[in-house]
């Protein structure tokens, strides 16, 4: 295996979350040539002049793991193909799945008045369609269940050349699913939000998922929420 090849397996393995490896210990008695694993086949990180067609075009009519077989939709993403700001969720609910749309349901409507009222306060002018907004899994998990790793893993490829195609100045995680999808750490959102981390180079806020703010209990998160937006707004817009 080359360089360039070790390369791009070590960033596919880190971005799945993988933050240490190990190097199995020659046994001096058999110095046999170990039998190469046969290494599954891995798309390409990021094709040479990538665009969201390409993605959703490659996408097709995906089978690639369960959460096909009960969707209606797949929900790709929407708004700017040139954002500088990129929304990620967790995955579609039962609105976007028969919209096709992501984040059009009771949270959907609170992120965008999340987007919109803190642009607005913050003097930026800044509406929902000048961001753009995708999520980790683009197939409803039944039930709206957390998508399982595997899922995660398979989609996740999609979500990863989605913001390698839109390249955004900044990219705000909604909750621990993105998160973890995102960064491959395994704190909950109450750890991570708040922060600046990194996505490959790009900088990526956490915040809380708009469906755990619609919660009545959580409305100091709320607030939090709104700062974290507004920290990230100003980075980006400013
Ligand atoms: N929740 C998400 O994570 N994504 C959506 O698109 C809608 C609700």
């Amino acid at each position: 295996m080359d360089a360039d090849t070790l390369r791009a397996y070590l960033a596919f393995y880190q971005d799945l979350g993988f933050t240490s490896l190990y190097r199995r210990t020659a046994n001096p008695a058999d110095r046999e040539p170990p039998e190469l694993p046969v290494l599954p086949v891995l798309p390409a990180l990021a094709p040479d002049g990538d665009t969201l067609e390409k993605i959703r075009e490659d996408i097709g009519d995906c089978k690639r793991c369960r959460l096909h077989a009960e969707r209606h939709s797949i929900v790709f993403g929407s708004g700017n193909p040139q954002a500088r700001l990129v929304f990620v969720g967790e995955g579609p609910g039962a609105d976007e799945d028969l919209q096709g749309l992501p984040f059009v349901g009771r949270a959907g409507q609170l992120l965008t008045q999340m987007i919109e009222g803190t642009a607005k306060r913050e003097g930026i002018p800044l509406q929902r369609k000048d961001v753009y907004i995708c999520n980790v899994v683009k197939c409803r998990p039944p039930g709206n269940r957390t998508p399982e790793p595997d899922e995660m893993e398979i989609c996740g490829q999609f979500l990863f050349r989605q913001l390698s195609a839109i390249q955004p100045k900044a990219v705000c995680a909604l909750g621990s699913t993105a998160a973890r999808a995102l960064l491959g750490r395994k704190e909950g959102v109450m750890r991570l939000r708040g922060n600046w981390f990194k996505w490959r180079d790009i900088p990526l806020m956490v915040t809380y998922h708009p469906s755990y703010l619609l919660r009545p209990y959580n409305q100091n998160a709320k607030r939090e929420a709104w700062d974290d937006l507004k920290k990230a707004l100003h980075f980006v817009y400013d």
